[in-house]
């Protein structure tokens, strides 16, 4: 008998299942500082986030990567202050701010929509743990589009 191709095979399994966030998911910053503070952590910085934050900045590259910048074994992150707050954060009537939100890296840019967040709604409920924004349910809403964006923005985690 006629062996069947594997591509054959395969085509009977139909589209894969969409996934469990097809219908989009709900993100609203309270802007807690959770993610930009806690324990000891890493910001990685692209050639480009690091080219714009310079600019944004008024500094020359090397100015910048002198009082911003660390090298550490898996690349260059943005420092942070003695108690693990991000270099950049503020705190001001109680609400954190991004003091380079316009720039920020694309680690930063992308949150919550990373891939390790996205695989399941458990490990988005895991992350939600401390992130406020996660747990929002009325908006603002982000369409499937947007989140496979960010997950799979080749800069992000
Ligand atoms: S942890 Fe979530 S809610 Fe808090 S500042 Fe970060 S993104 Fe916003
Ligand atoms: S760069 Fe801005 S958004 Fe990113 S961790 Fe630092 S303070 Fe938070």
């Amino acid at each position: 008998m006629k062996k069947k191709s594997l591509r054959h095979k395969l085509s009977i399994f139909g589209q894969p299942p969409a996934p469990w966030y097809e219908k989009g998911l709900y993100f609203n910053c309270t802007q807690c500082g959770n993610c930009c503070s806690g324990g000891p952590g890493y910001v990685w910085v692209s050639d480009h986030d690091i080219l714009q934050i310079s600019q944004f900045l008024g500094l020359d590259i090397e100015t910048f990567a002198r009082k911003y910048l660390r090298q550490l074994p898996g690349g260059i992150s943005l420092t942070e202050h003695a108690n693990f707050d991000c270099i950049f954060l503020e705190r001001a009537d109680g609400k954190a701010k991004c003091s380079i939100y316009a720039v920020r890296p694309t680690q930063c840019r992308t949150w919550p929509f990373w891939k390790q967040n996205i695989q399941s709604e458990q490990s988005w409920a895991n992350a939600a743990v401390r992130c406020p924004g996660m747990r929002s349910t009325n908006g603002p809403h982000y369409p499937m589009e947007h989140i496979e964006r960010c997950a799979n923005d080749p800069e992000s985690p």
